[in-house]
């Protein structure tokens, strides 16, 4: 008798009945540095593949993921991570700014925390994005409340419409950029409306009604991201 060394069963074959993990692992090799760049150029692939999906069928596609099978898409948080990535590194090479972003919130006192949380959420987009997600998942999950998804589903479908969000600004940034056609301005409404789009077709694209209540989510938690982060501020400006 063998022990498992995963799970701790005991064993007498070659792979583990309980875990699957084999008895012995093959020593590094040629073959194994072989396999573990296939596995990055099969990532690599695997983002392009999911950036083609979510950008002909996102609702279906994130719906899918969600209930069938985790392995058609990347995974949410490794996408977030790389779009806002992506949109980090062309933001600074290509310097551009989308007036979406760009709040212009001004306060008399500079030293305040409130200006600070402000700035911060101007300067970064990618993380305030993915912080206005979560108020935005309880809207939606207020709005979309019949459908069987909770919270955390919902903000599976907000990570992965937020990544797009970064892709397709940083696209729209780089060829501003490099055109001079102020192309971002407008840019903006197509994002926005893909984000309904994408969220109405994840709950079902023949209902009417889910076209309308997705701008109205998004809508109102942005409202609430900033009424937190200024609830915040002032709270920490009134405690100083
Ligand atoms: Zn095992």
């Amino acid at each position: 008798m063998n022990i498992c060394k995963k799970c701790k069963n005991e064993i007498q074959s070659d792979y583990c009945p309980y875990c699957g993990h084999p008895q012995k692992i093959e020593r590094i090799n040629g073959r194994y540095i072989i396999s573990e760049i296939g596995s990055v150029l099969n990532f690599q692939k695997g983002i392009f593949h999911t950036i083609k999906e979510l950008l002909i069928r996102p609702g279906q596609n994130i719906r899918q993921f969600i209930s069938e099978d985790r392995s058609r898409l990347v995974k949410p948080i490794m996408f977030i991570l790389i779009c806002s990535l992506t949109y980090t590194i062309f933001e600074q090479i290509f310097e551009f700014k989308d007036e979406y972003i760009d709040f212009h919130v001004e306060f008399n006192d500079s030293d305040s925390v409130m200006n600070f949380i402000f700035q911060w959420i101007n300067q970064n987009y990618g993380y305030s994005n993915i912080l206005m997600s979560v108020f935005v998942a309880i809207w939606i999950k207020i709005f979309y409340r019949k459908y069987d998804y909770n919270f955390y589903e919902i903000l599976i479908l907000l990570l992965f419409v937020s990544g797009m969000e970064m892709l397709m600004f940083s696209f729209l940034g780089v060829l501003e950029s490099l055109t001079k056609i102020p192309v971002l301005s407008f840019g903006t409404y197509i994002v926005l409306i893909y984000a309904f789009w994408a969220t109405a077709q994840f709950f079902g694209k023949r209902k009417m009604l889910n076209y309308l209540k997705a701008p109205i989510s998004y809508f109102l938690g942005s409202i609430t991201f900033f009424l937190v982060a200024i609830g915040i501020g002032l709270l920490i400006d009134l405690i100083k």
